[in-house]
């Protein structure tokens, strides 16, 4: 057991204030959807608490002028249900969607999402008491630990951005979609305010998977920002699972396209489920570009997105699974330009 305190903030800067006070135990909590699971299973064991659910005018969905722009704590139910981004930017609404079930939307912010850690197996079990801790090597849990997943069962693993430190998939669908989109997460910190692309946001694991995010301690996401495009209207996040609710995907793709008849001109693929990080297949949109659109050559744009991938002993089945999850993604954005 441990102490544990806790701190509603009015505003953005004084969660920060709080936070640099607290020390470095200290977490930033909005729906607590993940935060409370995982110091239920002794994984993130904060001395303090900084409730940003609260905080004035960090809810605000805005889809005027040149970008759209989430605050962090919009709720992933609200956003989804936008009207502007219902429809004329489907895929950040379906990636919402298909995202946990609608009460966990009715809880979980657009921030908090972004942040959520991996769902590897060996990442979260193991740790739940203190006669469990170490059960399962975790370099992710545990810097250093070694890796379970390697040999274990790795069927739901990355098979793209993996080292040999660790394969653990990234999780979130909403990212997955902003990537595909362009999205920028803007922060506030000790230092200022500052704006990054978001495939600058996440790490790749390499040597090092506990540092997962590009963001400094302390560091609050206030908002979300998408550059506006016409393509949005052309788009679609498409999902396996196991189920056809409630679960994390096996491989997603975010796809937004531009046609010149039947003729793609630009095309935007994202990947979920098969890589460590949201994963731009810009080898995919090289293969696509200017062809004219036929389920073959979708399918070869999906291939071409894993080329370099690293299959396990068991999740070799996602190469292809992804491949034909782009290309029935690019066939269903194609089909929504007309
Ligand atoms: C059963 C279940 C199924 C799920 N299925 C899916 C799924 O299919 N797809 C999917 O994408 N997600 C899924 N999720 C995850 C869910 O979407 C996330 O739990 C949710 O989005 C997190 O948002 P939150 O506001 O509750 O975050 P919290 O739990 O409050 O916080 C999450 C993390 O973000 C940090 N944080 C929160 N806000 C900020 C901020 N503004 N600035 C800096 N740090 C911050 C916290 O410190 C914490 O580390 C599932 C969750 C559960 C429990
Ligand atoms: S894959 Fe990553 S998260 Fe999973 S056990 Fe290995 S190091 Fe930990």
């Amino acid at each position: 057991m441990h102490g544990l305190s806790y701190t509603v903030a009015d505003t953005a800067e004084a969660a920060v204030a709080r936070f640099a006070e607290a020390g470095g135990a200290a977490r930033y909590i909005a729906g607590g959807t993940t935060l409370y699971d995982l110091m239920k299973l002794g994984i993130e064991r904060p001395v303090h608490l900084i409730d940003v659910s609260r905080i004035d005018g960090l809810d605000t969905i805005s889809t005027d002028g040149e970008v759209l722009r989430f605050g962090s704590r919009a709720l992933m139910a609200d956003v989804a249900r936008s009207p502007v981004i219902r429809n004329d930017y489907p895929v950040l609404s379906e990636s919402l969607l298909k995202a946990a079930s609608q009460q966990l939307r009715n809880m979980a912010t657009v921030g908090g999402n972004l942040l959520q850690r991996t769902r590897c197996l060996y990442f979260r079990n193991g740790a739940g008491s203190s006669s469990m801790v170490g059960v399962y090597p975790c370099n992710k849990r545990d810097p250093g630990a070694g890796c379970a997943a390697a040999g274990g069962l790795d069927r739901t693993q990355a098979v793209l951005g993996v080292s040999q430190a660790c394969n653990a998939v990234a999780p979130g669908d909403w990212p997955v979609a902003l990537t595909a989109m362009d999205a920028s997460i803007e922060v506030v910190g000790p230092d200022g305010a500052r704006s990054l692309p978001i495939d600058r946001f996440y790490r790749l694991p390499g040597e090092t998977p506990h540092l997962e995010f590009n963001i400094d301690p302390g560091e609050l996401v206030t908002a979300i920002t998408v550059p506006k495009t016409p393509a949005g209207r052309s788009s679609t996040y498409h999902k396996i699972r196991d189920r056809e609710s409630y679960a994390f995907a096996l491989a997603s793709a975010a796809v937004a396209v531009e046609m010149d008849g039947s003729t793609v001109r630009a095309a935007r693929i994202a990947l979920g489920g098969v890589a460590t990080t949201p994963w731009r297949a810009r080898a995919a949109e090289a293969v696509i570009a200017g062809s004219s659109l036929t389920p073959d050559r979708a399918l070869d744009a999906g291939r071409a997105a894993f080329a370099d991938a690293r299959p396990g002993r068991h999740n070799g089945f996602k190469i292809e699974l992804g491949a034909r999850v782009i290309a029935d993604a690019l066939m269903i954005a194609a089909e929504r330009t007309a």
